[in-house]
């Protein structure tokens, strides 16, 4: 009998007590935003979409490779010696075409940790939340702002230069070790003249001592 007393108080206690909050929020100000047509303000520094301001961005991956899902992909092309990339806002120079940048926002888990490392800040989380899509794909964003044929035609150029570097670096090898050899054939030829020119003083020598 007290346990049924006492189950019902906490009933009704219960009932009036998330009544009381129903009752307080109907009559205080409304707080539901009528979406679309209402928006929240977020506040600063919320992390909903990454972006990349990529004229700033010199391709040193350091935000990739802080990425813990790797959801950011980077290709890079060296710049070739007769072209100038200028310098970012930041005045790092450039010297990297970015053949590649993408980040997929459906793998990204907004922990940020790709944008402390930049050293241009070019990559940063922008308060923009309504990019839904039906395909995943879609959620990949290309950054890079270079055609597939001025892909191309960099990976081709940066390919012919390297080559070209390399062909003169074992160029310049192979003249080194011509070099040294014969240093170490006249080397090895004074070596056997001075012990010929030894040799030829003691033949001359009498065995007995005398002169
Ligand atoms: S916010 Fe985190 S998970 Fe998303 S891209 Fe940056 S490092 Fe990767
Ligand atoms: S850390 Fe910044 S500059 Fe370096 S690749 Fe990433 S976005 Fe570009």
């Amino acid at each position: 009998m007290v346990s049924a007393f006492k189950n019902s108080w906490i009933t009704f206690k219960s009932i009036f007590t998330g009544m009381g909050v129903t009752i307080r929020h109907f009559f205080g100000p409304s707080v539901t935003l009528q979406y679309p047509d209402e928006r929240a303000v977020l506040p600063k520094d919320t992390r909903a979409k990454l972006y990349v301001n990529i004229d700033d961005c010199i391709g040193c991956n350091l935000c990739a490779r802080a990425c813990p899902v790797n959801c950011i992909d980077i290709e890079t092309v060296v710049a070739t010696s007769d072209v100038d990339l200028g310098k970012t806002s930041t005045g790092n120079p450039k010297r990297f075409w970015l053949t590649r940048f993408d980040i997929d926002m459906a793998k990204c888990m907004y922990c940020d940790l790709c944008v402390h490392p930049c050293p241009t800040f070019c990559i940063y989380m922008v308060p923009e939340y309504e990019y839904s899509e039906y395909d995943r794909t879609n959620l990949i964003y290309h950054f890079s702002n270079l055609e597939p044929a001025m892909v191309a035609e960099v990976k081709e150029k940066a390919e012919k230069e390297a080559a070209e570097k390399q062909r003169q670096r074992e160029e310049m090898m192979r003249k080194k070790a011509e070099e040294a050899k014969i240093k170490q054939m006249e080397a090895k030829k004074k070596a056997e003249e001075n012990n010929s020119g030894e040799n030829d003083a003691q033949s001359s020598k009498p065995e007995n001592g005398d002169p």
